[in-house]
């Protein structure tokens, strides 16, 4: 990582293995020294994470992972610089989690016809107060038995067409950049290499994020493979976006890439920390 940012990772406030704290303390170990916290829908760890920063001398970011349905899809759009108390955000934040739990009993509802009983108890059980994610249920079915590792879940059980999955309606893509804007925050669409979209729907989307205010795709990312990190650096060139990384490190066994282990942004790439007082030193 020749400048030890992270922009995408998350803890136990969504699903991710370590609690804000341990999750901080990991980055920073890992030699991370401006670290974003970008949990899916909700923000109630990062006056944690910022806590743990302090005391190990890196830089937290406010940054949330918000979860958007455009054209069919589900897309995700990560906030950076947020304002975490900002009270539409909050409200917005509110109404995801209950409408994840809402989609969580219906997930249970599809495995128990599928034969797996106690899915939604088993997947709470692991989630506590933790939003409700797939990556929930994926714990509890490999813990029960029912795969042999997430990976194996995810495609027997938890993607379209297959009984754990529920076409669920995110918020929509201007609304999500919205919320982002009026809190104070820049929109970074995440891992655009994940969504499968055809030449025509990448370019028709990277316009509409960009006419939208959205400011920057990430480029390296634990989602892309390296021959995808020069695609999407040329892509954000042309649609004059910035550029981000971000490990998307989830904890121990649930993560594409380990922490500090990023590569280089590809030449011509403007960071999208280029002007941020946290980084100023790193560059
Ligand atoms: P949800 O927001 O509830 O739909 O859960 C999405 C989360 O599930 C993602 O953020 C990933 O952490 C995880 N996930 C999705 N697809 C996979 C996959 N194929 N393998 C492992 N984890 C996945
Ligand atoms: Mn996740
Ligand atoms: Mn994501
Ligand atoms: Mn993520």
């Amino acid at each position: 990582m020749s400048v030890p940012i992270d922009l995408h990772c998350h803890s136990t406030m969504s699903d991710g293995l370590l609690s804000p704290e341990d999750l901080v303390a990991h980055a920073a170990s890992k030699g991370v020294r401006v670290l974003a916290l970008t949990d899916h829908d909700e923000v109630s760890g990062l006056a944690r994470a910022r806590a743990a920063a302090e005391q190990h001398g890196i830089a937290l970011i406010n940054g949330v992972e918000i979860s958007v349905t455009w054209k069919k899809r589900t897309l995700h759009v990560v906030g950076l610089r947020v304002d975490a108390e900002n009270s539409a955000l909050l409200m917005a934040f509110q109404q995801v989690r209950e409408a994840r739990e809402a989609r969580a009993r219906e997930i249970a509802d599809g495995l128990a016809k599928a034969g797996i009983a106690g899915a939604y108890e088993g997947a709470k059980d692991i989630a506590g107060n933790s939003v409700m994610t797939r990556s929930h249920f994926a714990q509890f079915m490999v813990k029960h038995g029912h795969a042999k590792n997430i990976k194996t879940v995810f495609k027997k059980y938890m993607v379209k067409g297959k009984p754990g999955y529920v076409n669920h309606e995110w918020m929509s893509l201007e609304q999500a950049l919205q919320l982002i804007r009026d809190s104070g925050g820049v929109a970074v669409l995440a891992h655009p290499g994940r969504y499968d979209l055809g030449f025509v729907n990448m370019h028709l989307l990277l316009h509409e994020f960009r006419n939208l205010g959205g400011a920057a795709i990430e480029v390296v990312t634990g989602s892309h493979q390296p021959p995808q990190y020069e695609q999407f650096a040329k892509l954000a060139h042309r649609f004059d976006l910035k550029a981000s990384q971000g490990s998307d490190y989830h904890g121990p066994g649930l993560s594409f890439m380990e922490m500090g282990r990023l590569p280089a942004l590809p030449s011509g790439c403007v960071p999208v920390w280029q002007d941020w007082p946290e980084a100023s030193q790193l560059q």
